[in-house]
């Protein structure tokens, strides 16, 4: 005997009694089924229902061969009368992100045929994968209607029409199912056929917000956000709006235009400093013997720093050039020039010596390596002077 499903007659019901039908052993946990239950199971795209029977835990509930199956932390009495309590916060949010689809995916469809494919209520974001691409502009037209419907508080209708009827209404997901089909309708805007809780009034969705759009599959994946979701998702914008609007001096409402000229800046300056840069290192290379091998360490230098750097202090000898630049701890990044040896070689004695890593085409090597600057420094002198004076 199938149970009551008090969920649709009442998607706002928290708290019910039924008589245990069934309890058997499922793993760590026991399957529950009762005459009559409240708790949703997990289809067509919303979550299981959470909260308490007869004081157990419901860790989940499925449908299975046609009947509710309560997973719960402990075992029931087959025939005691037990309470159910439903976990209202997470069904509410549920029915809103639930409601919310359908009044957007309807007024998709209704604006630009687009059918949704797929839908799955996330813990952050309501996924919505629809058959066609659709452009920015489109979207933000579709979401000010779905809003707007939201606003107009319509109806949230639940019915299961004759087969007659059924075969002369046009709604979504319309497929050949067995048995009746439940249709929600909110007028003008979206008929679809579904299983899942729904909240009887639109006003109650509050608001309706997409947040990302990104192709999929020929057409686009939304990540969507309703009710109690959108409003605390609106906060959170206004407040980082707020926050970057006083960083950057510049209105909430023309942060665009500030941040595009803080970025053009920005490109200047770092222009400006490669110019500066490649200045000092044509400076430090005019110091810079036939005879020297240098190594210098200079602070802050990028991995195209380091190599421009050394090449330009191997221009002016054939022997060994090392510039470092310190990183985390005690890493020291570094670019190793030598035009008249075997760069490749003393890269490695260099990186075996101080636990370092890199290579590159002679006559360049890049890479780290681990100690103090002065340790590097001096072994790089002996080095150099074992090479070039014995
Ligand atoms: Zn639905």
């Amino acid at each position: 005997m199938k149970e009551d499903r008090l969920y649709y007659a009442d998607p706002f019901r928290t708290e019910f009694s039924a008589r245990v039908t069934g309890c058997e052993p499922d793993g760590d946990a026991w399957a529950v089924t009762l005459d009559a239950t409240a708790f949703y199971p997990e289809g067509g795209g919303q979550p299981a229902d959470a909260g308490v029977l007869g004081g157990a835990r419901v860790l989940d509930v499925q449908e299975r061969q046609g009947r509710v199956v309560h997973t719960t932390d402990r075992p029931l009495p087959v025939g005691s009368t037990v309470e159910g309590v439903i976990d209202w916060p997470r069904r509410l949010d549920h029915m809103e992100q639930h409601t919310g689809e359908h009044i957007l995916s309807g007024t998709l469809h209704r604006l630009y045929g687009a059918e949704n494919v797929g839908f799955h209520i996330g813990p952050d974001t309501v996924r919505m994968d629809m058959s066609l691409p659709l452009t920015d502009e489109q979207l933000a037209q579709a979401e000010r209607q779905a809003n707007e419907a939201v606003r107009r508080d319509l109806p949230v209708i639940a019915s299961w029409p004759s087969p007659d009827k059924l075969a002369a209404t046009e709604y979504r997901s319309k497929k050949a199912l067995e048995g009746p089909v439940r249709l929600i309708t909110v007028p003008e805007t979206d008929c679809c056929a579904c299983c899942g809780t729904h909240l009887t009034r639109s006003g109650q969705v509050g608001l309706i917000a997409i947040v990302s759009a990104q192709p999929y599959k020929g057409g686009v994946r939304l990540a969507v956000v309703c009710g109690g979701r959108a409003a605390a998702w609106a906060q959170r914008l206004a407040q980082q709006a707020h926050a970057v609007s006083g960083l950057l001096s510049a209105p909430a409402d023309a942060l665009t235009e500030a941040v595009q000229r803080q970025a053009a800046q920005a490109a200047r300056l770092r222009e400006q400093l490669a110019e500066a840069r490649n200045a000092w290192f044509g400076l430090l290379a005019r110091q810079v013997g036939e005879q020297d091998a240098p190594c210098l360490c200079l602070p802050d230098l990028a991995g195209d720093e380091l190599r421009r750097c050394a090449l330009a202090l191997a221009a002016r000898t054939e022997r060994p050039c090392g510039v470092f630049s310190p990183g985390e701890g005690d890493t020291l990044h570094y670019a190793l020039v030598w035009t008249g040896g075997d760069s490749a070689g003393l890269c490695r004695e260099m990186n075996g010596a101080f636990a370092g890593r890199g290579g590159g085409r002679p006559p360049l090597a890049q890479g780290s390596l681990h100690g103090e600057f002065a340790a590097v420094q001096g072994w790089f002198a002996a080095r150099c002077d074992e090479s070039f004076n014995h």
